[in-house]
C-alpha cells in the first residue's frame, strides 16, 4: 500500500531555522546564508521521507514563517504599505510577518491567529479592495524542481484557494465573491506550470472545509474548483482536509473533478460514516489520514489495519496518509535521551511516524499481519495497556459529587461579605501576574538549572525580586498586588513539573508560530499533585505587606490545552484530574492565609470545537465544570479571579459566567469594547477588569488615556463592579515602560474615584 505525508516540520530538528533567522533579523547573517540553511533543511526533509521509503513526499511544505503567508505572498496578497517599504522580496515577506522599522519606513506587522485549534499561529493575510490576485512567486515550483534534481519526485503542497480566501481578512468593501475569478486563474496557471514540469500529483490544503459550512459556502466552493480545474490536465489533484470531518461538503466533494481526496480519519468523527453512506468513487484515491500528525503516541496498528481492511472490502482505492501535516509534533525520539525507554517505546515523533506509514502500509497488504514481527511487538504495547494508572486519583475522582462542583453561597452573597472585609476602594487597581522577565532572572533560572548556583541561591534571589516588587507595588498605590511569577519559565510547563503524571522532554520542540517553538510536556498517566507548588512564593510575598496579595495559578483547562494530551482516556477525565490537583493548591494557599486567588484560563477560549454544535456538548460542558470543582471549596470570603487573554467570547458568555469566578480580567484594549455591550446585555454577573492598556507594546499610555477608556467602561459595566488592570501579564516588557504605565492607570483609576465621589 502507499504512503503519504501531509506536510513534514520545516523549523528543523535542532531548531536550525529559527537561529538562521534570528541571526538575520539582526543582521549577522545575510539573506544568501540564510536561503543556504533553508536549502540544506529542505534537502534533509526530503531525504529523511525517501529513505523511509515514503511515495508521496510533499514540497513547499518549507516555510520561512508562515504557510499561509507564502501563499497570500504567491497570490500577491500584500497590502501596499508593505510593497511601499521597496524591499527584497524577503524583506518584504518578513516585514509583513514581523513588522518593519528602519530607514525605509515603520510598519506594523499582519495579525496572528490561531491555525485552527491547534497551537500553532498562522499571519492573517489582508485583502485590500486595490489588490489585484494575480501568480507573483515562484516558490512551489522551486522546492519541486529543487527535490527533483535531487532524484526525488515530490507532490507539492499549497493552500487551497478556498481556505486561503476564508482566513483573509477584508479590509475594503469587497468580500472572497469578488475574487472567484482571479485567484482560479492563478490556481489554474500553476496546475498548468506543474503540468509543463511533468508533475505527478499536486495537494491542495482545504481544511477550512472541515468548518460549519452554510449554502454559500458550498455554492462557492464548488464554484470555485469548477474554474480552477476547468482545464486540468494530466497532473492529478490531491484535495486534502484535515482537523475534522468534511460532512457538509462530502457528497460534492466526490462528485467533483478531484483524483484523490484526503480525509482525517482521527479527527474526523464521521469520516467513516460518510463513506459508510454515500459511497467513495472507484476512480478517485482515498488518502486515508489514519496515523495522527497532531499527537505523539504510537498508532494501534491493529485497529488501523481494521479500517483500512473495511475499505479495502468495499473496493475502495487507498493511500496511507498521516491525518494532517507533522508540523504539529517534534521530530524525532533519538534526541530524548532522558526519557527511559519504557515510556518511549508508547511514543512517535514525526521519524517515527515514518516508520509506522511503511509499517502498516506492508502489513496491510499480507494475508497474515499477525504473524509479522512489527505487527506482534506493537499488540505487545496496546494489548498489555501502559503502567500509567493511580488508583488514588480514579477514587478520589470517582467520589466528586455533584455539589462539588457548586460553590457556595452563591456569588451575590460572596461579593457582599467580600466587600465587607476586603476593604478595597472603587475601581481596584491590579495587574495581571507577571513582571518583567529580565535577563537577571532569567540567568538566575537557568544558572539553578545548570547546577551553578544551589537551590537556596536561586530562591534567595527570587525572594529579593518579590520584596522589591512589592515594595513598588506599595509605593505606586496598587490595590491588589501580585508577586510577580518570577520563578516561572513558562505557564504551564512550571505546574507540569510540580505534577506526577507528566513527562518533560529535551527537545521536542513543536513551532508556534514563525521563530518561536513551545516544548508541550505529555500528559503520561493519572495527573496528582506531587507537593504544593505556589504557596511559598505567595506565603513569602504575603508576609511583606498588608495589602492583599493575590495567589497565581493556571487553570486545568489551559494546562490541559498547552500539553500533549493521553489518547486512552477522555479529555474531560484527564482536565478533571488536573482540576482536583489545581484545587489542592487552591486550598493550600487559603490554608495559608492568601485572601485572593486567581486561576489563569488563557487558553480556555481559543480550544473551542471547530463546529458550533459540539462546543457545549464535546467542550464546556465538562471544561467549565472542571473549573469550578477547581475553587468550589474555598471559604466565602476568598476571592477567586480568573484571566483570558482574549476578549473574543462574546458567543459563550453565559459559559464564562458560569465558571463562577468572583472577577475577571481580560485583554480589551484593542478590540473596540463591544464585549461589554454583549457582557450588559447577558447581565453578566462576574464583575469584570477588561484591559486598560495593551501590554504587547512597549507603549506608554498616559493617564488621560487611561481615563477616557475607562470612562467609556463605565458607561457599560456598573461601578462597583470595575476593576483596572493592563490586558495581561508584564513578563515580556521592560522594567522602565511597565512602571511608568502603571503609575499612569493607578493615577486613571484615582481620577475617576474622584470624579465619581464628586
Ligand atoms: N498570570 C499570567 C501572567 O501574568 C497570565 C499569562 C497569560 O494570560 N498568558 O503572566
Ligand atoms: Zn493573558
Amino acid at each position: 500500500m502507499q504512503t503519504s505525508v501531509v506536510g513534514f516540520p520545516r523549523i528543523g530538528a535542532e531548531r536550525e531555522l529559527k537561529f538562521a533567522s534570528e541571526k538575520y533579523f539582526k543582521g549577522e547573517i545575510g539573506a544568501n546564508e540564510l536561503k543556504a540553511v533553508a536549502k540544506d533543511l529542505r534537502a534533509r526533509h526530503v531525504d529523511i521521507q525517501r529513505v523511509a521509503g515514503i511515495d508521496f513526499i510533499p514540497s513547499n511544505d518549507f516555510s520561512f514563517y508562515d504557510g499561509l503567508l507564502d501563499a497570500a505572498c504567491l497570490c500577491g496578497i500584500i497590502p501596499e504599505r508593505y510593497t511601499e517599504l521597496e524591499l527584497s522580496e524577503l524583506d518584504t515577506y518578513f516585514a509583513m510577518a514581523r513588522g518593519y522599522q528602519g530607514e525605509k519606513g515603520d510598519v506594523k506587522a499582519l495579525a496572528m491567529k490561531k491555525w485552527f485549534h491547534t497551537n500553532y499561529h498562522y499571519i492573517v493575510p489582508e485583502l485590500e479592495d486595490k489588490t489585484v490576485i494575480g501568480l507573483h512567486g515562484t516558490k512551489p515550483f522551486e522546492e519541486y524542481d529543487e527535490a527533483k534534481e535531487r532524484g526525488v519526485e515530490t507532490k507539492p503542497v499549497l493552500t487551497g484557494a478556498y481556505t486561503l480566501l476564508e482566513l483573509c481578512r477584508y479590509t475594503g468593501t469587497k468580500t472572497r465573491e469578488d475574487y472567484l475569478d482571479e485567484i482560479a486563474k492563478v490556481y489554474a496557471e500553476m496546475i498548468s506550470r506543474f503540468e509543463e514540469r511533468g508533475t505527478k500529483w499536486l495537494q491542495f490544503n482545504e481544511p477550512s472545509v472541515v468548518m460549519d459550512l452554510d449554502h454559500a459556502d458550498k455554492t462557492f466552493f464548488v464554484e470555485l474548483y469548477k474554474k480552477i480545474l476547468a482545464k486540468k490536465g494530466n497532473v492529478k489533484i490531491l484535495i486534502q482536509t484535515f482537523f475534522g470531518d468534511v460532512r457538509d461538503i462530502y457528497e460534492d466533494l466526490i462528485e467533483m473533478p478531484f483524483d484523490g481526496i484526503g480525509l482525517d480519519f482521527i479527527e474526523g468523527k464521521q469520516t467513516e460514516s460518510l463513506i459508510e453512506k454515500y459511497g467513495f468513487p472507484k476512480e478517485k484515491i482515498l488518502f486515508a489520514g489514519l496515523i495522527n500528525g497532531k499527537n505523539i503516541w504510537k498508532n494501534d496498528y491493529e485497529k488501523t489495519l481494521q479500517f483500512l481492511k473495511a475499505l479495502k472490502d468495499k473496493g475502495t482505492r487507498v493511500v496511507l496518509s498521516t491525518s494532517c501535516s507533522l508540523q504539529h509534533v517534534p521530530y524525532n525520539l533519538t534526541a530524548e535521551t532522558g526519557l527511559a525507554e519504557e515510556y518511549k517505546k508508547y511514543f512517535a515523533f514525526a521519524e517515527e511516524k515514518l516508520v509506522e506509514l511503511k509499517e502498516i502500509g506492508k502489513l496491510a497488504e499480507s494475508d497474515a499481519p499477525e504473524k509479522e514481527p512489527v505487527y506482534r511487538e506493537n499488540r505487545s504495547l496496546f494489548a498489555i495497556g501502559r503502567d500509567c494508572a493511580d488508583e488514588d486519583v480514579q477514587k478520589r475522582l470517582s467520589e466528586v459529587k455533584e455539589e462539588d462542583y457548586i460553590r457556595l453561597p452563591e456569588r451575590k452573597e460572596r461579593k457582599k461579605i467580600q466587600k465587607k472585609i476586603g476593604n478595597l476602594p472603587l475601581f481596584p487597581t491590579t495587574t495581571i501576574g507577571s513582571f518583567p522577565q529580565t535577563g537577571d532572572v532569567k540567568k538566575n533560572r537557568s544558572a539553578f538549572k545548570r547546577g551553578e548556583i544551589t537551590k537556596e541561591q536561586y530562591k534567595n534571589f527570587n525572594k529579593e525580586k518579590i520584596e522589591r516588587a512589592i515594595r513598588w507595588q506599595e509605593e505606586v498605590g496598587l490595590d491588589v498586588l501580585v508577586h510577580g511569577e518570577y520563578e516561572r519559565n513558562d505557564m504551564v510547563e512550571y505546574f507540569g513539573e510540580s505534577l506526577s503524571g507528566y513527562l518533560f522532554t529535551k527537545k521536542a520542540w513543536v513551532q508556534s508560530y514563525g521563530t518561536r517553538c513551545v516544548k508541550p510536556p505529555i500528559i503520561w498517566g493519572d495527573v496528582s499533585r506531587k507537593s504544593p507548588i505556589t504557596v511559598e512564593w505567595s506565603v513569602y510575598a504575603q508576609s511583606l505587606t498588608d495589602k492583599p496579595v493575590k495567589g497565581m495559578l493556571t487553570g486545568p483547562v489551559t494546562i490541559f490545552n498547552w500539553s500533549f494530551p493521553r489518547e486512552d482516556i477522555s479529555m474531560k477525565e484527564s482536565i478533571s484530574q488536573i482540576a482536583l490537583a489545581i484545587r489542592d493548591e487552591v486550598l493550600d494557599l487559603e490554608k495559608n492565609g492568601i485572601r485572593i486567588i486567581q486561576i489563569d484560563e488563557a487558553a480556555l477560549r481559543e480550544k473551542l470545537p471547530l463546529r458550533k454544535s459540539d462546543w457545549y456538548r464535546e467542550y464546556l460542558d465538562f471544561a467549565i465544570p472542571a473549573f469550578r470543582l477547581v475553587h468550589s471549596g474555598v471559604k466565602p470570603e476568598t476571592q477567586i479571579h480568573t484571566h483570558m487573554c482574549y476578549s473574543e467570547f462574546t458567543d459563550i458568555i453565559p459559559a464564562i459566567d458560569n465558571m463562577d469566578a468572583d472577577v475577571i480580567t481580560f485583554e480589551a484594549s484593542r478590540s473596540d469594547l463591544l464585549i461589554l455591550d454583549s457582557l450588559k446585555k447577558c447581565n453578566f454577573e462576574t464583575e469584570v477588569g477588561p484591559g486598560v492598556y495593551d501590554i504587547h507594546s512597549p507603549r506608554v499610555p498616559s493617564v488621560e488615556e487611561i481615563t477616557e477608556a475607562l470612562q467609556k467602561m463605565r458607561t457599560k459595566i456598573r461601578d462597583d463592579k470595575l476593576w483596572v488592570n493592563p490586558d495581561c501579564g508584564l513578563k515580556t516588557r521592560g522594567e522602565e515602560e511597565t512602571k511608568k504605565s502603571i503609575v499612569n492607570m493607578v493615577k486613571a483609576a484615582a481620577a475617576i474615584r474622584s470624579s465619581h465621589r464628586s
